[in-house]
């Protein structure tokens, strides 16, 4: 089959959704579209039956025990509300800090700075060059007043997974609650609930080949009972820590996307990892002054691959390769280009940051074409080098960090 332009390398952004995702959805938006809360006619209970097959579809992949420890949401960042906001105000009273990552997702980061706003005490800790949580820190930064410990399975930038089962002993053993954001690792690398000692996880769809605006948070029920405060008033659905209408349609494509995930994930995680390992080989085989950003396996997570191309703007080289879509490490803010805050708190130099693309691989990708991104990519790379006055002088030996630049 000929090769299809665009092509898409960014599965940390968005995944598009299986087929067979979209034919399970189908039925419940015409023939099945009750309300899964009327509870005096088949059209809820259809509904109901369906919402419920899906909590347990989701339960499964993340080995909770119960379908009842999931709760139904908008998606991660909702997920990442309820947790923060809904443990801190429930627990108030037991003690007001909480320790957190500075490479979370803005979802947890911006709830922290509310809640820092609110009077809660939030410890951020740094992590290694390698984007590594050290687990003795966790130990370190716990006193008699934190209630939450919130760190991602792995992060959505430079992959790398975090030693979530050594901070879930950590926390189980000080009596403190652990939440991860794990919507990067579900159905990638190795996660369980139970083996892991976590209390609370947000997950979403649209990031496991399911639909756009539905997610879920794993709120643990025993061992212990885990209790919020609800972030939305209302009918008291989801026993109530979530009201609101199910968005049936969205929860049948969840519960498919992450039945499919339980079935094939080890297989997808060879595959991608093969292909990000080719991608790797032929960049760092046809060109020199590349930096892997991140841990490299087994704590990366096989489809994603960031590198830093010294010498060359991350955004010049997106413009370069348009037909591809890919991310780099520099977030556009109103004024100004920004380099990513997650890469800047792994001690990457801003040069670097800039210069850093994000290729994310996943489940439609081939090797066609990762064959021809390499391709693409390696020839821009080129190009744009030896447009460059710094890559001339670096080539010459001259050593950049010695100039003394004149002020603008
Ligand atoms: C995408 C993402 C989110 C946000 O999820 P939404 O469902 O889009 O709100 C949160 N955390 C991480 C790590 C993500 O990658």
């Amino acid at each position: 089959m000929a090769l299809q332009l665009p092509i898409y390398m960014d599965y940390h952004a968005t995944t598009p959704a299986d087929p067979r995702v979209v034919e399970a959805m189908l039925p419940y938006f015409t023939q099945k579209f009750g309300n899964a809360a009327s509870r005096n006619h088949s059209y809820g209970w259809v509904a109901e039956e369906a919402v419920e097959y899906a909590r347990t579809q989701v339960a499964t992949l993340i080995g909770a025990k119960s379908d009842k420890e999931i709760v139904w949401t908008s998606g991660a960042t909702e997920s990442n509300n309820l947790a923060l906001k809904g443990v801190a105000e429930f627990y108030k009273d037991k003690g007001n800090h909480l320790i957190t990552t500075k490479i979370e997702h803005k979802a947890v980061l911006d709830t922290c700075k509310r809640l820092e706003r609110e009077g809660f005490e939030v410890t951020y800790l740094d992590v290694g060059k390698d984007g590594l949580v050290d687990p003795d820190d966790v130990k370190k930064a716990i006193t008699s007043k934190t209630i939450l410990v919130s760190v991602m399975l792995a992060n959505n930038e430079v992959g790398t997974v975090q030693p979530l089962a050594e901070i879930g002993k950590l926390t189980r053993a000080a009596g403190v609650l652990l939440h991860t954001d794990a919507v990067q690792g579900v159905g990638k690398v190795e996660f369980d609930v139970e083996a892991m000692n976590v209390d609370l996880a947000s997950l979403t769809a649209h990031k496991m080949y399911g639909p756009k605006g539905v997610g879920a948070l794993f709120v643990r029920r025993s061992k212990p009972r885990v209790r919020l405060v609800a972030q939305m008033d209302g009918g008291g659905h989801e026993r109530g820590m979530r009201s609101g209408t199910l968005n049936t349609t969205g929860i049948v494509g969840f519960g498919k996307a992450a039945e499919i995930m339980t079935r094939e994930w080890r297989d997808e995680a060879k595959r991608l990892f093969t292909l990000r390992e080719r991608l790797r080989t032929k960049l760092f085989g046809a060109l020199g002054d590349l930096h892997l950003n991140g841990a490299d396996d087994p704590r990366r997570l096989p489809g994603n691959l960031n590198i830093s191309f010294t010498y060359v703007e991350g955004e010049a080289m997106m413009m370069a390769i348009k037909d591809v879509a890919v991310s780099s490490g520099s977030a556009c803010t109103s004024a100004s280009l920004e380099p990513s805050y997650v890469l800047r708190a792994m001690g990457v130099g801003e040069e670097d940051a800039h210069s850093s693309i994000r290729f994310g691989l996943g489940r439609f990708n081939t090797e066609e074409e990762v064959d021809y991104v390499a391709e693409l990519v390696i020839r821009h790379v080129h190009r744009l080098r030896d447009m460059s006055p710094l890559w001339e002088m670096h080539r010459e030996g001259i050593d950049l960090k010695t100039i003394q630049w004149a002020a603008h």
